[in-house]
């Protein structure tokens, strides 16, 4: 078999981090073509020098000189800026983890996607943003986009792709975050270090926000839509919080088919680094007799409002979710910097919703100009809450 040639956006993250290690578990099966991260040269150099990369690139081109200089006596080259992110996203990988956070990751996915190459998607944002034009440009490329998330990749596992017409509903679990049985006045005055502290899955600060506010099972939902035709009205939500059994296809017969495994990201993106193919994990085995029992329950929409202005914006269409994913970016940066409370969070989303409602973006700048206008208008509704 030939080698895999894989390119990494984000690999000094979360997900780029478990990517890389499945990689190194696997040496002679794949070749890294790139490898990208934001501001960590530590930790992109070493990954370069760990995999051999072609191509390392930091996204702050104030730090072209340290990267050069760590990388030094290796073949591996070094570039920097935003465009040299993109121009090695659009480099001849076969196969693109996109696990950049938030829609930074946009015009990266789609040089990869535009490339024609196989796309595992972590990057739920870009989707959320720009679904429409992102699938419309994968058909076009005949490019091929893997669900990295678990619970996509779950469905994806479960799904038959050949008729979305026989399946009677996509059930997506959540573990309900580290405030599943907090009230809404305990949750007024949760600190970043508590809202980070997910209790099943380690993850990057941002998405960790998310489980909290259970924004991530909003954007989840609009994610799902996007990467499975079975139309809105059939995609579910309930709270699992084990997170063992990592979302379920239910067809038109009854039977519902589900995927399970432990909480440990690398099986989900070995799944899509071997796809079609299997490869070994060094993840934990699930033991059910251990675990004992699975429990669900109905979500909390009134406690986790983020759901229901996700489920919305979904509803809605057009530019509601971009709008939606943009209030929530920088809300969660203020949450994490201490300048908003956490329930601050979905009450700026809300605020910067309802007063902006842009037509239908079709093309991607279009999608930037919303970006960018529901940031500042979420940013000015933070001043008036700070005030
Ligand atoms: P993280 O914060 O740990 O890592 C983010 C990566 O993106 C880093 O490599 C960082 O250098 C890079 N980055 C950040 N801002 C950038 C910018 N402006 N330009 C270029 N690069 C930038 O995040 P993560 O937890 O690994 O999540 C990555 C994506 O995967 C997110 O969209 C998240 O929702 C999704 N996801 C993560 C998990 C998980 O377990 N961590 C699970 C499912 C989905
Ligand atoms: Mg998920």
């Amino acid at each position: 078999m030939s080698r895999r040639r894989i390119s990494i956006l984000g690999a000094t993250g979360s997900v780029g981090g478990s990517t890389l290690d499945l990689i190194a578990h696997d040496r002679d099966r794949f070749e890294v073509v790139a490898l990208t991260a934001h501001r960590d040269v530590d930790r992109l150099a070493d990954a370069a020098r760990a995999t051999d990369a072609r191509l390392a690139v930091i996204g702050d081109e104030a730090l072209l000189g340290a990267l050069r200089e760590r990388l030094a006596g290796t073949d591996t080259e070094a570039a920097a800026g935003d465009a040299a992110i993109v121009a090695a996203a659009g480099l001849d990988a076969d196969w693109t983890m996109a696990a950049i956070v938030g829609s930074a990751g946009l015009r990266p996915v789609m040089a990869a996607i535009d490339a024609g190459a196989t796309v595992a998607l972590a990057n739920k944002e870009a989707l959320v943003s720009a679904g429409a034009i992102m699938t419309r440009a994968a058909r076009a490329a005949g490019a091929t986009l893997l669900p990295v998330d678990s619970e996509h990749n779950a469905v994806f596992q479960c799904f038959d792709h050949a008729a979305p017409e026989r399946v009677a509903r996509i059930v997506l679990t959540a573990s309900g975050g580290p405030f599943r049985t907090w009230s809404a006045e305990a949750m007024r005055a949760a600190t970043p270090e508590q809202a980070v502290k997910h209790p099943n899955w380690s993850m990057g600060a941002k998405i960790s926000v998310d489980s909290a506010t259970m924004m991530n099972k909003g954007l989840e939902l609009i994610e799902a839509f996007h990467l499975f035709p079975v139309g809105e009205e059939r995609l579910d939500i309930v709270v699992h919080p084990q997170s063992v059994v990592h979302s379920m296809v239910e067809y038109v017969d009854g039977s519902v088919i589900a995927q399970l495994g432990t909480p440990d990201m690398r099986t989900p993106i070995a799944h899509a680094l071997a796809w079609p193919d299997r490869m070994k994990t060094p993840c934990q085995r699930l033991d059910l007799a251990r675990i004992a029992r699975l429990d669900f329950e109905a979500a909390d929409t009134v406690r986790f409002p983020a759901i229901a202005l996700a489920r919305a914006a979904l509803a809605a269409g057009g530019a509601r979710p971009a709008v939606l994913n943009a209030a929530n970016e920088e809300a969660v940066a203020a949450f994490l910097s201490r300048r908003i409370g956490f329930l601050d969070i979905a009450a700026i989303v809300r605020d910067t919703l309802d007063g902006y409602d842009p037509p239908a973006p079709h093309r991607l700048d279009e999608v930037f100009a919303i970006d960018r206008e529901a940031r500042a208008r979420a940013r000015a509704a933070m001043e008036v809450l700070a005030a």
